[in-house]
């Protein structure tokens, strides 16, 4: 036997040792909510060795003395929700519109800091941010590397609009300051557009493409539902990002830029407001996700009611699109689309998210069903069912408790007394 052949199996056993010493943590779990199966467990025992989960076992068990065990035995334990629409650096005010000419891109970092930890300690260990500046990339970053307290972070960096679109950075600007914002700034005018600025976004640091296929509500411009994409400009998106190894996502609420969208083969349709019948068989062949964010829907109606919240221009559309969110979902559930739980968190306050199981419950939805949307469902969307969604040895020990039982009392979603992430306890 060569002396290196020794040398490597030596050092495999002092690795395979350590791995055997490594200290494992017991989470006692009085009920377990396996959104797999869709059954409550009694009395389980999650095992957890750094941030993985190791072994479910029925009872409590406990290793020797040294290790921990974390008492859950009154609690409701359920994988981390997954919320797959919100806006990392966004937070809802009355002065948003001036703040972009007024704050820096660290102001705006610092405040979001803030909001990651209250959505990290709302239950969410996973999200995906749908359009920011840039920050939202160093924010995943941060969170990653541990610097910051907030969820996982799955990023679209700057969503892609036309010129005017939903997107356009410079909507509503004199025309000094209006520039000519191209696809290194995410406004795009053609296929050839289309492919740097997704090419862009990759080298910026986005693991997911957002378009707005349609006008918006809190855009400043007047039409909240056209088309905004054409055909094959959709399409380009969406192969040159399969290329690139990406998902995509588009803000739709008119129904025409929501086909075009769902032909091309986009993974997820946000908000979906005027989605017909037609569109939701089409989504049911392409196999396209449906994030609804009723939260945004209900928070803009009620907000256009506060005098000079929104400019103006934005009055009309909010009332007219918000409350409208609400029964879409309700329909598009009953007929058949695949749901993945979204609530354009950052529109409203973050940290309120859970609000939308709720709406979701309200308009029909199981709250079995609900949970699996922002667990295993949101995990697939993501492209990571293998480490995200569900409690199962070799996924993240992304864990969180309630007091009481969601599916007994659906108000427990807001009563979120426990939150590990990776491994670490958050709350
Ligand atoms: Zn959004």
């Amino acid at each position: 036997m060569s002396i290196l052949k020794i040398i490597l199996i030596a050092s495999g056993t002092i690795l395979f040792a350590l791995g055997l010493n490594a200290q494992k943590t017991y989470l006692h779990c009085g009920e377990l909510i396996d959104v797999e199966s869709g059954t409550v467990k009694k009395e389980q025992t999650i095992v957890i060795e750094e941030d993985k989960i190791v072994a479910v076992k029925a009872g409590y068990q406990s290793g020797d003395e040294n290790e921990k065990v974390i008492d859950l035995k009154n609690k409701t334990v359920m994988p981390g929700w997954m919320d797959m629409h919100i806006h990392v650096e966004s937070h809802p005010s009355k002065r948003s519109y001036e703040e972009r000419f007024r704050m820096n891109e660290a102001d705006v970092a610092l405040r979001a800091t803030v909001d990651m930890r209250k959505t990290i300690q709302a239950g969410f260990t996973t999200v995906r941010d749908l359009g920011g500046s840039g920050v939202n990339v160093s924010m995943r970053n941060a969170i990653n590397r541990g610097d910051v307290v907030g969820p996982r972070i799955f990023t679209a960096e700057k969503s892609l609009a036309t010129t005017g679109g939903h997107a356009d950075p410079t909507n509503g600007f004199r025309r000094s300051l209006m520039g000519d914002p191209g696809p290194k700034e995410g406004v795009v005018n053609s296929i050839e557009d289309v492919r740097k600025a997704v090419r862009q976004r990759y080298k910026n640091g986005a693991d997911v493409i957002k378009v707005t296929a349609t006008g918006g509500v809190l855009s400043v411009a007047k039409d909240g539902q056209g088309p905004q994409l054409s055909d094959e400009e959709l399409r380009a998106i969406v192969v040159t990002a399969k290329d690139y190894g990406m998902t995509t996502a588009a803000h739709a609420h008119g129904d025409e830029g929501m086909r075009r969208a769902v032909a091309a083969g986009i993974t997820s349709i946000e908000h979906g407001t005027k989605m017909s019948t037609e569109t939701m068989d089409l989504m049911i062949k392409m196999g396209t996700w449906y994030v609804p964010t009723i939260a945004a829907g209900k928070y803009v109606a009620k907000k256009a009611e506060e005098p000079g919240y929104y400019p103006n221009i934005i009055v009309p559309k909010a009332r007219e699109i918000g409350p409208m969110i609400q029964n879409t979902f309700k329909k598009a559930y009953a007929h058949g689309v695949k749901i993945a739980f979204g609530t354009d968190a950052g529109v409203f306050p973050h940290g309120e998210n859970a609000n939308e199981f709720i709406y979701m419950t309200e308009a029909g939805m199981p709250v079995m069903e609900a949970l699996r949307s922002a667990t295993i469902y949101s995990a697939e969307l993501l492209n990571q069912q293998e480490l995200l969604g569900s409690i199962k040895p070799g996924k993240y020990a992304d864990i969180i408790a309630t007091d009481g039982n969601p599916v007994e009392d659906i108000q427990s979603v807001l009563r979120v007394d426990f939150v590990m992430k990776g491994g670490v306890v958050f709350k």
